[in-house]
C-alpha cells in the first residue's frame, strides 16, 4: 500500500544499541482478549452486498457527470434492505450542493455521553473503458463466483456501508439501544474530495452543538499480511493522522507584446524562476509525532538490528534531532512515498502561458499542490511559498477548497484499546495491530481536522489474503471473500457493543 511507512528491510550500519535504551521499548501489543464468533445470516448479507454494486455511484472527476438516480435508487434500496434502521434511526439525506450523503442518527438513551460516529463512503472510482477486460466478473454486476463477491465498491467501500447497517439491523432486531447517540454518515464524494458530502455533514453536527465525538471510524488500510514493509505478519493498521489538500495558483500578469522586440524577462520566464525557486525551497524533514507513535507500535515487532533506531524514533523530542533519527529521516526520504511521511509535499501540477508563436503572453500561471503535514496551515503554506520566491510580481492564490492535515488521534486513548480489543476479538491475536501516519486521506479528514473530532481512527473492517488483493483498491478484480464479509459484520457488531464500555 502506498501510504505505508518505511523499508526496515536495510540493515543499519552505523547503529550501536548502546545508544539507547532499548528496555523501555517493549512491545504495545494487547494481550489477553478472547477470540469470539459473532453469527451472522450471511447469504442474505451477501445477496444485499452483491445488489449493492449494480447501483453506479460512480464519481467522476467532471463534477457534472453525476448520476442523480443511481444514488437515488440506492438510498431506496438500503430503505427496503434495512427497514429496522429505518424505522428506529433518523435518516437525513443531506449535501451541497446535491444532497445525496446520508446521515442517520441513532438516538442514545444518555445524552449526557459523548456520541460515535461511523463513517463510510457511498461513492466508487470509475472503471476504465480500457481496463473492462481484464475484469473476471462485470465489475457492476456484484457476482458471487469462487467464493469471492466481486464489483467496483466491495473493497471500496460499500462493504463498509454494509456492514455498519447489517450490524445495526441485527442490534435493533435484539431490541439492543445505545447508550451513546450514535451517528452513520455515508458520504457521496469521497474519491473527489468530499466537498458536497462530508465536509457539509461535519458543517451541520458543529452547528448541531456536538462539541465532542468519544469515536470516529472511516476506512483506510484493510488487515493485510506484510502490508507494511519490514513485518510479514498479518497487519491492522489504524490511521490516526491524515495529511491535508491545498492547491495555489502561482501567478505573474504583466504587460504581453510582439516577439520581435521582447522585454529581457518574459512572463514565462519569470514564473518558470519562481517554480524552480519553489521546488529548491522544499519543506524540512521532520518527525511528526504520528510518525512517533507508528514506530512506537511498529518497531518492537520489526526487525532486530533496527530497534536502536525506531526506539530513538518512538522516544525522540521534537525540538532535538539525535543521530539515529537523523537515520531514520535520512533512509525514509530514499524513497518518494516514505519522503512524503516526513514533510510538507510540494508538487507543481499545471503550468499554462501562451497561445502564438509571436506573440509574447500577458500572463503566465502555475498550479501547485501541496500535502500538508499537521501544522503547515494554508498560511504557513502561503507565507513559505512568498518567502521562497521573492517576487512582487508574482501573485499567489489559494483556489483549492483545502482540508487542512488533521489532528492526531491518541493511539493511547479508550477509543484507540476499545477499537484494537475489537479486532482481536474478531480476528485473533495472531496479528499485529499498529497506528500509522496516513500520506493520503478519506473522508474523515473533515470530522479530524476540526476540534471535535482529533481521535478518529481509519482502517477498513475486512481481511485480506495478501497485498495482491490491496490491488483491488481502485484496480481490476476488486473482490472480497465471502467468509470475510462475514467478520466485517461480526466486527461492526461488535463494537456497537464494545462502545457501551467507553467512559
Ligand atoms: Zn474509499
Amino acid at each position: 500500500m502506498a501510504s505505508c511507512g518505511g523499508d526496515s528491510e536495510k540493515e543499519s550500519s552505523t547503529t550501536t544499541p548502546a545508544e539507547v535504551d532499548l528496555s523501555e521499548f517493549t512491545s504495545k501489543q494487547m494481550t489477553g482478549v478472547e477470540q469470539i464468533e459473532i453469527d451472522v445470516d450471511l447469504d442474505a448479507a451477501i445477496q444485499r452486498l452483491s445488489k449493492a454494486v449494480t447501483f453506479k455511484t460512480i464519481s467522476n472527476q467532471d463534477r457534472d457527470d453525476f448520476d442523480t438516480e443511481a444514488f437515488a435508487n440506492y438510498h431506496k434500496f438500503l430503505e427496503e434492505s434495512y427497514p429496522n434502521v429505518h424505522r428506529e434511526l433518523k435518516k437525513e439525506v443531506l449535501g451541497d450542493p446535491r444532497p445525496y450523503s446520508l446521515l442517520y442518527t441513532w438516538e442514545g438513551t444518555d445524552p449526557s455521553l459523548e456520541p460515535a460516529l461511523f463513517y463510510a463512503h457511498q461513492d466508487v472510482v470509475p472503471v476504465p473503458e480500457e481496463s473492462r477486460d481484464q475484469w473476471n466478473q462485470d465489475p457492476f454486476a456484484g457476482a458471487i463466483a469462487d467464493g469471492y463477491i466481486w464489483g467496483r465498491g466491495v473493497l471500496d467501500d460499500k462493504n463498509q456501508i454494509h456492514g455498519i447497517l447489517e450490524a445495526a439491523e441485527m442490534r435493533i432486531a435484539e431490541g439492543w439501544k445505545p447508550s451513546r447517540t450514535i451517528y452513520f454518515v455515508f458520504g457521496q464524494d469521497e474519491e473527489v474530495g468530499g466537498h458536497e458530502g462530508a465536509r457539509y455533514i461535519a458543517d451541520v453536527l458543529e452547528e448541531r452543538g456536538i462539541e465532542r465525538f468519544a469515536y470516529v471510524m472511516d476506512e483506510s488500510a484493510p488487515l493485510t499480511p506484510g502490508i507494511f514493509p519490514g513485518i510479514p505478519d498479518n497487519t491492522a493498521l489504524i490511521g490516526i493522522a491524515q495529511k491535508g489538500f491545498i492547491s495555489l495558483e502561482i501567478a505573474i500578469s504583466g504587460v504581453g507584446g510582439h516577439s520581435s522586440q521582447p522585454p529581457t524577462e518574459s512572463n514565462i520566464g519569470i514564473l518558470a524562476k519562481a517554480i524552480t525557486k519553489l521546488e529548491e525551497a522544499q519543506f524540512p524533514y521532520k518527525i511528526h509525532p504520528a510518525v512517533r507513535h507508528q514506530y512506537r507500535y511498529m518497531g518492537p515487532e520489526m526487525h532486530e538490528a533496527q530497534q536502536p533506531m525506531y526506539a530513538a524514533v518512538a522516544f525522540g523530542k521534537d525540538d532535538e534531532l539525535t543521530d539515529l533519527e537523523q537515520e531514520f529521516i535520512n533512509e525514509m526520504a530514499e524513497n518518494q512515498v516514505t519522503r512524503a511521511m516526513l514533510h510538507t509535499t510540494i508538487a507543481t501540477t499545471m503550468f499554462n502561458a501562451g497561445i502564438k508563436d509571436n506573440v509574447l503572453p500577458p500572463t503566465a500561471t502555475a498550479v501547485v499542490n501541496f500535502r500538508p503535514m499537521p501544522g503547515d496551515s494554508p498560511e504557513v503554506i502561503i507565507q513559505h511559498v512568498k518567502d521562497a520566491i521573492d517576487d512582487d510580481r508574482i501573485t499567489v492564490r489559494d483556489i483549492s477548497a483545502s482540508t487542512p492535515a488533521t489532528n492526531i488521534a491518541n493511539p493511547e486513548s479508550d477509543g484507540y484499546k476499545m477499537l484494537e480489543k475489537t479486532i482481536r476479538q474478531i480476528y485473533g491475536n495472531d496479528l499485529i495491530v499498529a497506528p500509522f501516519f496516513v500520506i493520503g486521506g478519506s473522508d474523515s479528514k473533515h470530522f479530524q481536522a476540526r476540534d471535535f473530532a482529533p481521535d478518529v481512527f481509519t482502517i477498513t473492517a475486512i481481511q485480506l489474503e495478501n497485498v495482491k488483493e490491496f490491488e483491488g483498491f481502485h484496480g481490476v478484480n476488486e473482490r472480497i471473500l465471502v467468509e470475510e464479509y462475514a467478520r466485517t459484520i461480526g466486527f461492526f457488531y461488535q463494537i456497537l457493543g464494545n462502545l457501551e464500555d467507553m467512559e
